[in-house]
């Protein structure tokens, strides 16, 4: 084991944090943990995780689920499609491996949202195989250690980074090693002002040593996310709501939501700014419904990763119905809470309780 991997890993048996998967090396509570960390921080995480082991304890009890049964416990997580995929992986993992998880990369790449990261994470940590698992933490502590100057976003620095992790991990200790890299970018090689007083190797360290630790990673800027405008409708009779789960053009297929139509003003509009006929013609045309009364109920922005939603909230009444497109659906008002409806939606209907 050469000394910098040595230095490494004994500072992470010495310093890591009580995370509840680090308890185990059941590799299908390793893919759940996992899947929930992609983009969520670690405090958000921990409740979801015992929540969907306790009500989904092993691969088999999963698949057997409903998907909304699955979605609804993924609900203010955010990233549906993970909830979704995790499913799917169930799914596959019973029919294509007799519900023993797989254990090798090629197989465990190959369930469903399962990418190069979290493959090499679930092989090291489940399996202590030597798989290198690189995600953003991983290249920024590895491009601040070795001085690399290149973008990180591009593919061949990835793999060149790749390659360097896989060199550092020591004989039999790869879940330990992967855990260690991840430990240290969350804790003290963190993006903004590292900790480097108190890192296990800032003798080690090049940008410590050159003093480049607020240049280093080097990393492309993101192009700004980009806005989406919408009237969101709450539609409500006799103690229904008209929901959907189609909402075209959004990121969320297949989830519990209120109407949406997109509107290409490029300002949020105020109550009576509006164009009234303009949307009462939408209403119609698409959902079925004349709307004899619309009244402005807020405005919700919701950030997503890559686009913003900004949404102007209209609750409307004294409705005529024709024809209701059948993508629509009254659902009880006391039933709202079973089902799997997304942050963005349920922040556009709690509104209902200022009306
Ligand atoms: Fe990161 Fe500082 Fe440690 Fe280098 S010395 S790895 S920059 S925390």
């Amino acid at each position: 084991m050469n000394q910098l991997s040595k230095k490494l890993l004994n500072w992470y048996r010495s310093n890591k944090r009580d995370l509840p998967w680090r308890h185990t090396s059941d590799p299908y509570a390793i893919m759940v943990s996992e899947i929930m960390l992609q983009q969520t921080r670690v405090d958000t995480v921990i409740p979801y995780y015992h929540k969907f082991l306790e009500r989904f304890p092993t691969v088999a009890s999963l698949a057997a689920a409903e998907e909304d049964d699955v979605l609804n416990l993924w609900k203010g997580l955010g990233y549906y499609s993970r909830g979704r995929n995790l499913h799917k992986a169930a799914k596959k993992i019973i029919a294509d491996h007799g519900g023993i998880f797989p254990q090798t990369f090629e197989q465990v790449r190959r369930l469903p949202g399962v990418g190069e990261y979290t493959a090499g994470a679930i092989m090291s940590i489940a399996f202590n195989q030597p798989y290198p698992a690189v995600d953003g933490n991983v290249l920024r502590v590895i491009s601040r250690i070795h001085g690399i100057n290149e973008d990180i976003t591009l593919p061949e620095t990835k793999e060149r980074i790749t390659t360097i992790v896989r060199e550092m991990i020591p004989d039999g200790h790869a879940g330990d090693f992967t855990q260690t890299l991840m430990e240290l970018g969350a804790t003290v090689c963190t993006p903004k002002s590292p900790l480097c007083k108190e890192c296990p190797v800032a003798q080690e360290c090049r940008a410590f040593q050159n003093q480049q630790t607020d240049v280093l990673p080097v990393k492309q800027k993101k192009e700004k996310p980009a806005i989406q405008r919408f009237f969101a409708l709450l539609l409500v009779e006799e103690q229904k709501i008209l929901l959907t789960r189609s909402h075209p053009g959004t990121l969320l297929k297949n989830m519990w939501g209120v109407p949406l139509i997109e509107t290409s003003e490029e300002k949020p509009l105020s109550a009576d700014e509006f164009d009234l006929n303009w949307l009462n013609r939408q209403v119609a045309d698409r959902i079925g419904i004349q709307v004899h009364q619309i009244k402005h109920a807020g405005k919700v922005r919701h950030v997503f990763t890559h686009r913003i939603w900004e949404m102007e909230v209209l609750h409307c009444t004294q409705c005529t119905f024709e024809a209701v497109n059948p993508i629509y659906q009254w659902v009880n008002l006391q039933d709202l809470n079973s089902l799997p409806i997304p942050s963005a939606f349920a922040r556009v209907i709690d509104l209902l309780d200022k009306i």
